[in-house]
C-alpha cells in the first residue's frame, strides 16, 4: 500500500522522504487544479493542520486517503468527527461523548476558511518519485 518518495524543498534543498499512497496522482505543477495527490499535507501540516496535529513537521494528522476517489483529502473537511476523535483528549471525550460530534461543525468552518480549496496546487514541492526503496528509509 506505501510507496516511498523522496522530495526536496525549493527553499530549503533538504532531502525528506515520506510515504504515499501507491494509487495517488503525481503532483500537478504549481497553479494546475489540485489533484489531492496528498503531497503537501504528507509532508507538513498547515496551520490548522499544526493545531491539530499538535507539530509543526511530519504528516498531519487530518490527512485523508479516499479509495473510493483515489485522492487524498483534508479530514476536517471530509471526516470531521473521526480527526476530532483522533485529537481530543481520551479523557475529555469520556467525559463528554458527543464531544466530537458538536465541535464537527465548528471544525468544518474553519477548515473553509483557513484551507485554500479551489485555488489549484500551492505547493512548490520539487518531487522525485523513486523506483527503488531508499535502504535507509524507515517505513513507520
Ligand atoms: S495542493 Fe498540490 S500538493 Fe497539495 S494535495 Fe493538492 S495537488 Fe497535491
Ligand atoms: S489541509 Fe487539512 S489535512 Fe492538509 S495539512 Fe491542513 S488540516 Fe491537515
Amino acid at each position: 500500500m506505501l510507496d516511498v518518495v523522496q522530495c526536496g524543498h525549493f527553499m530549503s534543498k533538504k532531502r525528506q522522504v515520506i510515504h504515499i499512497h501507491l494509487d495517488a496522482a503525481p503532483k500537478p505543477v504549481p497553479g494546475a487544479p489540485c489533484n489531492g495527490c496528498g503531497l503537501c499535507c504528507l509532508l507538513e501540516p498547515c496551520p490548522l493542520g499544526v493545531i491539530l496535529s499538535g507539530r509543526r513537521h511530519g504528516a498531519c494528522v487530518a490527512v485523508r486517503w479516499h479509495d473510493d476517489i483515489r485522492q487524498y483529502r483534508c479530514g476536517a473537511l471530509s471526516e470531521p468527527v473521526a480527526v476530532l476523535q483522533r485529537v481530543l483528549p481520551a479523557r475529555l471525550q469520556r467525559l463528554s461523548p458527543g464531544l466530537s460530534a458538536g465541535l464537527a461543525p465548528l471544525l468544518v468552518g474553519w477548515a473553509q476558511r483557513w484551507i485554500a480549496l479551489g485555488q489549484g496546487c500551492d505547493s512548490r514541492l520539487d518531487v522525485n518519485m523513486l523506483t527503488e526503496p531508499l535502504e535507509d528509509a524507515k517505513i513507520p
